[in-house]
């Protein structure tokens, strides 16, 4: 019956409007799909109705140009009340945790961006453990976060965790100072640290390459662990391969900022005018501002806001849990005369993935 009945089929078919063939054809389409290929769909209305946030740590010393960078960056002017310190005043100021949030929004998207300044640090006479004020703030964030996400309601949490830390290296060195070895080495397993050589227009190309060269090492030596990019997909086409190679080639990145548009080759330009020429932020033949503008903003912020909250807030959250089973466990024997036995974690599945994630990032 059905050898017979296809040939009408295919003549009632071609006497139909071609409108009533196509809605005919798309009812076919939808009958081999399940539908679950418009899930990405889903996902992307709901996180941009949702919008997102993203905190950004700068420290380094002061006059290192973070706050103009930061202007830079986001094109937002974060430090407009900002009152400069005396030197006599500087002496006597601690390291501050100033932080200041902004909602921004491009083609309809928005970001809710904090960025959290550091005032204060390395100005001392003596920077001994001036990183201290800093990593409490982290620790402060990760601990709130864990009450939250312990807590009854969790469904408004506020995450004020820090996704990222540009710190700034001075130029005038020849490489590393101790407190940038120390801030670093405090901070390093509680937050994707980037570090940033400031005000590169100082130096010239030479010279930055051979000052990359030796933090470079010297990060490497002290067992420093900076932020990581991930490997590309070796499905990426050449173009973004390439752009990745060159990416991870530059770091650390030599940055210049400016709060200023200038006039360069008939065009307006972000940059800084000097009296023999203009050093304009945006080209790469000048520093590397664009590179860390992209991987800041365009290609690695997901990625660092999943490692802060996969690694670096797993291992402060298993330290935690393990810190409490173990005091439980002290707790319990004073009290009872019976030989208890050690409390099984309670996440030791959590314990393992992170186990694992560690040992996939050594590699
Ligand atoms: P912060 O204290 O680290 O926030 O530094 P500021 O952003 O306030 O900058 C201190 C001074 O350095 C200001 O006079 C800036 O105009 C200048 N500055 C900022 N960025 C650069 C840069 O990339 N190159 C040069 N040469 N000067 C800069």
């Amino acid at each position: 019956m059905d050898s017979l009945a296809a040939p009408q089929d295919h003549l009632v078919e071609q006497l139909l409007s071609p409108r009533t063939q196509a809605q005919r054809r798309l009812k076919d389409i939808d009958k081999q799909y399940v539908g679950f290929a418009t899930l990405p769909n889903q996902v992307h209305r709901k996180s941009v109705k949702k919008g997102f946030d993203f905190t950004l740590m700068v420290a380094g010393e002061s006059g290192l140009g973070k706050s103009t960078l930061v202007h830079s960056l986001f094109l937002t002017d974060l430090y407009k009340d900002r009152k400069l310190l005396s030197a006599e005043e500087r002496i006597s100021q601690t390291v501050e945790i100033l932080k200041h949030t902004v909602d921004i929004e491009e083609k309809g998207v928005k970001l809710k961006l904090t960025i959290v300044d550091t005032p204060g640090f390395g100005d001392a006479v003596n920077n001994s453990e001036c990183w201290k004020p800093i990593t409490d703030y982290v620790d402060q964030q990760f601990e709130q976060y864990f009450r939250d996400e312990s807590g009854l309601n969790r469904k408004n949490i506020q995450d004020n965790r820090v996704h990222c830390c540009l710190y700034f290296i001075s130029p005038f060195g020849h490489g590393l100072r101790p407190v940038d070895v120390g801030f670093m080495k405090a901070l390093h397993e509680k937050v994707n640290i980037v570090p940033l050589i400031a005000k590169a227009d100082c130096l010239v190309p030479g010279e930055i390459r051979k000052l990359k060269e030796r933090i470079r090492e010297e990060i490497d030596k002290f067992g420093i662990h900076v932020y990581q990019f991930p490997e590309c997909d070796s499905d990426e086409d050449e173009d973004f391969k390439q752009q990745d190679r060159e990416l991870k080639e530059s770091a650390p990145f030599a940055v210049i900022g400016s709060n200023t548009v200038v006039e360069a080759k008939g065009q307006r330009v972000r940059g800084r005018l000097y009296p023999w020429g203009i050093v304009e932020v945006e080209n790469q033949a000048h520093c590397d501002f664009v590179k860390l503008r992209n991987m800041l903003i365009r290609t690695h912020m997901h990625d660092l806001k999943d490692v802060t909250c996969d690694v670096h807030y797993e291992n402060y959250r298993a330290h935690c849990i393990q810190q409490m089973t173990s005091k439980l466990t002290q707790d319990s024997r004073m009290e009872s005369p019976i030989p208890i036995l050690p409390l099984p974690t309670p996440d030791a599945e959590t314990e393992k993935l992170i186990r694992m994630k560690q040992q996939m990032q050594d590699q």
